[in-house]
């Protein structure tokens, strides 16, 4: 990749003179060593260390997902790819002198950061459809104009930007063109990191935020010039990305495949359709990204509605060229139908008593809601198939609807990822059970087919288990026999009720679902207050 002269010209004098600060383990270079140079703590709790000021690792990654033959000199890792867009301000824009050029409507934090950096901040319209006009753009640039700031797909719009346009910036710029492609993913388009090695003043965001569903550990990248990178590298902060996000980083770049990628096209594609039929949809304008702006009769209104409801939306009305539009994200097909259905009048409350939990450890990232009432929501992922295929039918039996991703040390063996899934689903039980007014706290089951199990449950806030099951084998699927008892016997104290279970048969696979969902026809007559689910029936005048 060329690197140019032109780019240390746009530096500020006072960047390219910085001596960055050294971190104690930049210097070092050394892996296996007593470190007494950092004032850590010695104590190891997983974290106690700094992490890398600069990951090759994860550098390296991004950049074979990049391609194009790109390396690690052309990556920078940032905290989001709101840093790079910090960090490249202040590498170029001198405060109260340079300017910033960009479109409008878009992605705010451009203008944000020109204003934080006290950089003057001047936008081009958009056009009809919201073109880019590239001679308009360009004739807003003066001696002064140090970036131009592109969003393709652009956010709130969804368009792409037309190509020869964007190229046209690119050529005709004598500053740095910054192309964000936090949306590229979901667009089919190629994008513009292909053109990095013809034109040094172009630099390409990408985010793990969108398409990698991962905005929760803030990890966006930068891709450009080694000299460029080479002055971003020196004007972030010295530890910018934490240790967990690093590796989480690295562990979903490694996994090729976008998970869900095609569902959130899919359902984009519906929502268009289905959304321009909706009462009250004035238009939906065609987008790229994993969202939709909409103009509608009241978007204000609308936007109050579904707040009420328990759906959020963004009112977009007060962006220039967005009068009257909201924009709304692509869910899952299940929120989707809940947004569709309350625009056609219907009276849902997907949310009204969920609980959602969070639980992270060094073995499993666990993420877990559940919503009573709503057994249609079964969106299971530990990595053990047969495991989900349990959960699933304890979410549609229990009446609890379950969304849970689990990402867990399976290299290892099922061990953690199942006991955590236990511990997280058994706190999340106990909310539930805590926050209810009034429920019956016992539940007993006993469903028969070929395999019989009993199941009794007291939601007294005291754990006990008692457990008389025997397998013929060691694995039902990929879940270690085992860990059956691991699991129940953890949810039980996680969760602080008694659960007693016995259950025999001549197959395993059956014993093991006659368990679960006795587990759950237990568990939904203890957190019903309807007594009607849980009498027994009178035999008078039956016998
Ligand atoms: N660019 C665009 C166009 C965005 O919409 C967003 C976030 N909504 C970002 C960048 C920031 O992404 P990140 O989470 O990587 O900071």
């Amino acid at each position: 990749m060329k690197n140019s002269f032109l780019t240390e010209d746009l530096v500020r004098e006072n960047i390219r003179a910085l001596k960055p600060y050294s971190s104690a383990r930049n210097e070092s270079k050394v892996k296996n060593a007593l470190f007494l140079d950092a004032n850590e703590s010695p104590y190891n709790t997983g974290y106690n260390r700094y992490p890398q000021p600069v990951n090759m690792e994860l550098k390296s990654a991004a950049a074979r997902m990049a391609g194009f033959g790109m390396d690690c000199s052309n990556v920078f890792a940032g905290n989001g790819s709101d840093e790079a867009i910090d960090v490249l301000v202040r590498i170029f824009c001198n405060p109260g002198k340079d300017n910033i050029v960009s479109i409008s409507p878009t992605y705010g934090m451009y203008k944000v950061v020109a204003a934080i950096n006290d950089v003057e901040y001047r936008e081009c319209r958009l056009g009809e459809g919201f073109s880019l006009d590239g001679d308009a753009l360009l004739s807003l640039t003066d001696r002064s104009s140090k970036i131009i700031f592109l969003c393709s797909p652009n956010n709130p719009t969804g368009n792409l930007l037309e190509r020869s346009e964007v190229m046209k910036v690119v050529q005709n710029f004598a500053g740095i063109v910054v192309i964000d492609e936090a949306y590229i993913d979901f667009s089919g388009d190629e994008g513009y990191a292909g053109v990095l090695c013809e034109y040094p003043n172009v630099v390409i965001l990408r985010t793990m935020s969108k398409s990698r569903g991962m905005a929760g550990i803030r990890v966006g990248f930068a891709f450009a010039s080694s000299d460029i990178i080479s002055y971003m590298d020196k004007v972030k902060y010295p530890y910018n990305l934490n240790a967990v996000s690093q590796e989480l980083a690295i562990k979903s770049l490694a996994r090729d495949k976008m998970e869900n990628l095609r569902e959130i096209v899919n359902e984009r594609e519906r929502m268009f359709a289905e959304l321009g039929k909706t009462e009250g949809v004035k238009r939906v304008f065609p987008g790229k990204g994993n969202f939709l702006l909409a103009e509608v009769g009241d978007p204000a209104a609308m936007v109050a509605f579904l707040k009420s409801k328990g759906v959020v939306i963004r009112d977009r009305s007060k962006e220039p060229g967005c009068e009257g539009c909201v924009r709304i994200t692509v869910g899952k097909r299940s929120e989707n139908d809940l947004l569709l259905s309350l625009l056609n009048g219907g009276d849902e409350q997907l949310f009204a008593d969920s609980v959602r939990l969070s639980r992270v450890t060094r073995e499993t990232t666990i993420n877990l809601a559940l919503y009573p009432g709503r057994s249609d929501i079964r969106d299971i992922r530990t990595g053990i198939g047969f495991f989900d295929h349990m959960l699933e039918l304890f979410a549609h039996h229990s009446g609890l609807g379950m969304d849970l991703c689990v990402s867990g040390d399976l290299e290892v063996d099922g061990h953690h990822t199942i006991e955590d899934t236990a511990i997280v689903l058994g706190e999340a039980v106990a909310t539930i059970y805590r926050s209810r007014g009034g429920y019956n706290r016992y539940g007993f089951v006993l469903p028969m087919d070929e395999s019989r199990a009993e199941v009794l449950v007291d939601l007294g806030g005291r754990s006990g288990f008692k457990w008389d099951v025997s397998f013929k084998d060691n694995f039902t699927g990929d879940f270690p026999v085992q860990m059956y008892p691991h699991f129940f016997e953890s949810l039980a104290s996680a969760g602080k009720f008694t659960l007693h279970m016995n259950a025999s048969g001549s197959n395993d696979h059956h014993i093991a679902e006659a368990l679960f969902k006795a587990f759950a026809r237990a568990m939904r007559i203890a957190l019903s207050n309807d007594i009607g689910e849980y009498e027994m029936p009178s035999s008078k005048g039956l016998i």
